[in-house]
This record gives structure tokens, C-alpha cells and sequence, in this order.
């Protein structure tokens, strides 16, 4: 089936929502709600992932105190879930309608995740929230963000980053020489190293011809811009 051009996941990495010792930050929800808004208002659907990385990231506890990387991971994962949630509701806050579609079951608290009941969402102008990463160990929220736009047929990836407004050839805080590229292929993200997304990620959309794009979060609304940001080709 051919890609839904007007269908969009955006990727947003739990470290991305804090500022300091803050947890959250209030100009920052605020903005991306207006990003998302401008977006829709463009006739696009948009869904998100979250992270969890503000709160919590499994690798940092397991092995400590006896915990299993998987337990950790779980944890992370629940991390995650507490994100959608906050975004949520401060995205209600300022008008915009949302669902929170969970991987793990939690009744109680959002919907378990069923790709129909999310595709009928995004048709009505919800945004939909992903939580809960795959449900499983070992992954990460950027590879949720790329099965759940293959499966809804998304158009675009976009992964928005926190101070970067793209890939560079190397990470621009610590080298001067640092450039940003405009257009790369998958294959040479994976080749060189680069830090996009993880591999797991990188090599689901390669593999399956979703292009990616790479912008800041503070221009998440320019994702269509040939301009702006950087294109990673699924090839
Ligand atoms: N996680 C997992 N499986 C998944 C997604 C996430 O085990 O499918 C766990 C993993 O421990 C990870 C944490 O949840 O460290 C938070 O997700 P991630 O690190 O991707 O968040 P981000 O760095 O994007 O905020």
C-alpha cells in the first residue's frame, strides 16, 4: 500500500520535555502544541511517540541492585506511559483533542494498543499518543516510532531533536568542525555511525521505504521544508 503523504509520526525523545533538574517544561509543551497545531491545521494526521529518557532509561538501573535489564526496560517502558500521560493533558489544555494508545495493557488509564482504533483517531484529527514503547525488552521508543508509522502507513518519520536542527557529521557541541548534512542515505547513517536514531530504527524504514527527517523540536512544524532540517533516504 502506498504511504499516506498527509499522515505524520513525530518522534519525541523523553530528554526533549526537560529543562535542569525539571522534569518538564511548561514553554516547551506549550510550543509543541503549537507546532502540532500548525501541522494539522495543514490538513496533515499526526501521531507521536514518546520517550521516556527524562524520567528513566533502562540501561542506567539494570545490573544495579539485582535488577534484570529486562525488569529495567519494563520500567522504562512504564516511563514512557507517564509521559503520554502529561502530554495529554496539557495538550487538552490547549485544544487539541488526544488519545494515549498503549502498548502494555493499563485499562485504568489509556487505551491498549490496537492499530485500527488508532488509525480511526487520526482520521477524526486526534492526535495519538504512543506509549509504552513496543511492550517489549531491549528496544527503544525510536524503534516503536518506526514500526507504528509503517503499520498507520505514515508518510514521514520525523525525529525531533533537542538543540540540533539536524545530523551532523559530528556531534556540533564538541567538534567545531561539525557540518550538517542535508540529505543522506540510511545505509551511510548506519555505515558511519551516525547518531540518528538507533540501528534497529535506521534499518526499519531503510528496509521498508520510510524516509526519515531530522529536525529540531523548536521547528517541528517545518518537517516538509526541503530546506530545513536533514532527509534520511530509505535506501
Ligand atoms: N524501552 C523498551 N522497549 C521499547 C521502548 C522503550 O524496553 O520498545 C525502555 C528502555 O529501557 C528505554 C526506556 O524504555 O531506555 C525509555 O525509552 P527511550 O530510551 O527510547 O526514550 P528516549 O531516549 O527517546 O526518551
Amino acid at each position: 500500500m502506498e504511504k499516506d503523504k498527509k499522515k505524520v509520526l513525530i518522534k519525541l525523545s523523553g530528554g526533549a520535555l526537560s529543562s535542569g533538574d525539571d522534569k518538564y517544561t511548561e514553554p516547551t509543551l506549550k510550543q509543541t502544541a503549537e507546532k502540532i497545531k500548525n501541522i494539522q491545521e495543514k490538513g496533515f494526521e499526526v501521531a507521536l511517540v514518546v520517550g521516556g529518557g527524562n524520567l528513566f532509561r533502562g540501561r542506567d538501573l539494570a545490573g544495579n541492585l539485582s535488577i534484570r535489564r529486562p525488569t529495567a526496560d519494563y520500567i522504562g517502558m512504564l516511563a514512557t506511559v507517564q509521559n503520554a500521560l502529561v502530554l495529554r493533558d496539557y495538550f487538552e489544555s490547549q485544544g487539541l483533542v488526544v488519545r494515549v494508545s498503549s502498548a502494555i495493557s493499563m485499562p485504568q488509564i489509556c487505551e491498549s494498543y490496537m492499530p485500527q482504533r488508532a488509525r480511526r483517531h487520526l482520521a477524526k484529527g486526534r492526535v495519538v499518543i504512543f506509549a509504552g514503547g513496543t511492550g517489549m525488552p531491549y528496544f527503544t521508543t525510536d524503534t516503536t516510532a518506526a514500526q507504528r508509522a509503517l503499520e498507520l502507513n505514515c508518510g514521514t518519520l520525523v525525529l525531533a531533536k533537542d538543540g540540533v536542527d539536524g545530523v551532523y557529521s559530528a556531534d556540533p557541541k564538541l567538534d567545531s568542525n561539525a557540518y550538517k548534512i542535508d540529505t543522506i542515505s540510511a545505509s551511510e547513517v548506519l555505515e558511519r555511525g551516525l547518531k540518528v536514531a538507533d540501528a534497529t530504527a535506521i534499518s526499519l524504514c531503510r528496509d521498508n521505504q520510510l524516509p526519515i527527517k531530522v529536525v529540531s523540536m523548536n521547528n517541528l512544524d517545518k518537517f516538509e521544508d526541503d530546506n530545513y532540517g536533514t532527509l534520511v533516504l530509505p535506501e
